[in-house]
């Protein structure tokens, strides 16, 4: 089924596996997802737009340990399902650990196409759009501005069973950017689209990644869209710890995944709102965070990989109720449009 050029593919053609290495690889971190646990009543959603608390605000990391510490009490697999039938997700369940009800959700054959089509769809124009209207505002003569123009106009957003929906070892919720597509796993589309927002703003940060097909030499170009992010990503100076090493020559030697997260950061502050988000800040925390949390959470995973984007961000310390005193940072400053 199609709406525009958004394609459902039906299940005789979901099943794919994309091997082309390099341009379109699949995201190596913890794979991106936004599952939510049961919301509760917390502050009010409007107040969590604009006006400032009263009260001292624990810290993001405080936040996210918040977060952990209910995830780690919740069980695995589906924690709740809504009145429309759409589920809730613990973050940090490996697919190998999944109970029946939940590994149901794998598979092709009970995709939840009106969902798809109706929220999850939506919500990935509401950022497409975003994203084009800021690089249609690069000037005329910019070198990449047609070039990023017709790759996002041409962009698709497929559900698709690829190799990574199903690996035992990791949780089943994945997204990629491969051949002019943004793809998602099966299982995602039974999620409310809020809770993976930041996944598919990720994505769409890749589509405009200029160290991609095309501008091995990406310039710094004069109204870029997030033109702080991608200078600080360019840039051989200190202060961009994490996305290149320090005094790199001007090639694109540096950490393509933080990029998107920075670009996708900045992609969802521009166009949700916090009140969009779970009023529970702990709720909007993992809905936030999604399957980061897997990382944040365990030892093993890469804290600062994750937190530094993601939690700079002021919609997020809005949406969270945090204060971002204690996230460490690359690109500091940068996140908020
Ligand atoms: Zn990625």
């Amino acid at each position: 089924m199609n709406i525009g050029n958004v394609k459902l593919f039906p299940a005789a053609l979901s099943i794919l596996l994309l091997t082309t290495p390099g341009f379109g690889e699949e995201c190596p971190h913890p794979p991106r997802g936004l599952p939510e646990v049961l919301a509760l009543a917390g502050t009010a959603k409007q107040a969590a737009d604009s006006v400032p608390p009263s009260t001292p605000l624990p810290s993001c990391t405080q936040r996210l340990a918040q977060a952990c510490s209910r995830l780690s009490s919740a069980p695995a697999g589906i924690i709740s399902r809504n009145p429309s039938g759409l589920v809730r997700l613990n973050p940090t369940t490996l697919t190998r650990d999944l109970p029946a009800d939940a590994r149901a959700l794998l598979e092709v054959a009970n995709i939840n196409p009106g969902n798809f089509n109706m929220g999850i769809v939506p919500l990935f124009e509401r950022l497409r759009s975003t994203l084009t209207a800021r690089v249609g505002a690069m000037p005329a003569d910019s070198a990449v501005r047609g070039a990023l123009l017709l790759r996002l106009s041409k962009l698709d957003l497929r559900v698709e069973n690829f190799e990574r929906c199903t690996r035992e070892t990791q949780p089943p919720i994945v997204a990629r950017y491969a051949d002019g597509a943004v793809l998602i796993c099966p299982i995602m589309t039974h999620f409310d689209p809020i809770e993976i927002a930041s996944m598919l703003a990720h994505e769409l940060g890749h589509v405009i990644d200029l160290c991609d097909e095309g501008y091995p030499q990406p310039p710094v170009t004069a109204g870029f869209p997030f033109e702080a992010i991608h200078a600080c990503a360019s840039r051989t100076t200190a202060g961009n710890a994490g996305l290149r090493a320090e005094g790199s020559p001007p090639t694109c030697d540096r950490d393509g995944e933080l990029y998107a997260d920075y670009i996708g950061t900045a992609l969802v502050s521009a166009t949700l709102r916090p009140s969009e988000f779970s009023s529970d800040p702990v709720d909007a925390a993992i809905q936030f965070a999604g399957f980061r949390l897997l990382s944040a959470c365990y030892p093993s995973g890469t804290y600062a990989h994750f937190g530094g984007p993601i939690l700079q961000s002021g919609l997020a310390q809005r949406a969270l109720a945090c204060s971002g005193v204690d996230i460490p940072t690359a690109c500091s400053g940068v996140v908020e449009p």
